[in-house]
């Protein structure tokens, strides 16, 4: 296991709603689309030394609706596309199980499990990480692993969350968040921390 000081820190994010648009159960890799400003968000996000690692619920796959292949088309797709944007994700976590018909798992968000293991195998800090998505369930984990919750305005008027959970309108603004609000995790000795923007809450 890889020392503290050697572990990076993560942005997860979720994938449909928050990184491309929510098209559901997406099988068609023709139907992949980046949300404005998603590929900017994660070349920031890399560029500031976070590995960016997506994290998504696919019970689509559980119940039949898409196979493995699928997936894996819409990834590639989804590779391409950030690709054209100079840049790439660090890592995919799929839970492709559902409650009703594969029984319960410990990988579909909210649990920790996809988390949990992108720590393990990428040398990841997950209470230095922010989590990113447009549900609460998507975002959740955090309060277990000890990282960041941010959550995107899509949905978040529809769920229940604790008032202390910061909400943004999409992911160009939670990166803007998540920029603001990073403990400086490495080499920026002598270097001023970033002044704390007062975020309005719109825009
Ligand atoms: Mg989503
Ligand atoms: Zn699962």
């Amino acid at each position: 296991m890889p020392s503290a000081r050697n572990l990076k820190a993560a942005v997860f994010l979720d994938r449909d709603g928050t990184l491309i648009y929510d098209r559901h159960y997406l099988k068609d890799p023709a139907g992949v689309e980046l949300v404005p400003g998603a590929a900017e968000a994660v070349r920031r996000l890399r560029g500031a030394g976070f590995a960016v690692v997506v994290v998504t619920n696919q019970s689509g796959i559980g119940r039949g609706f898409l196979t493995w292949d699928d997936f894996r088309a819409t990834q590639a797709r989804l590779d391409e596309l950030l690709a054209a944007h100079g840049t790439r994700l660090d890592g995919v976590y799929v839970c492709p199980h559902h409650p009703g018909v594969t029984g319960p798992c410990d990988c579909r968000k909210p649990a920790p499990g996809l988390f949990r293991r992108a720590a393990a195998e990428l040398g990841l800090d997950l209470a230095q990480s922010f989590f990113v998505g447009d549900r609460w369930r998507d975002v959740e984990a955090a309060e277990v692993l000890g990282g960041t919750p941010v959550l995107l305005a899509l949905q978040a008027e529809e769920v229940m969350r604790p008032p202390h959970i910061p909400v943004v309108s999409d992911l160009g603004a939670a990166t803007d968040y998540i920029l603001t609000r990073r403990a400086a995790p490495d080499k920026r000795a002598g270097e001023e921390p970033q002044t704390e923007r007062e975020e309005g809450g719109d825009s």
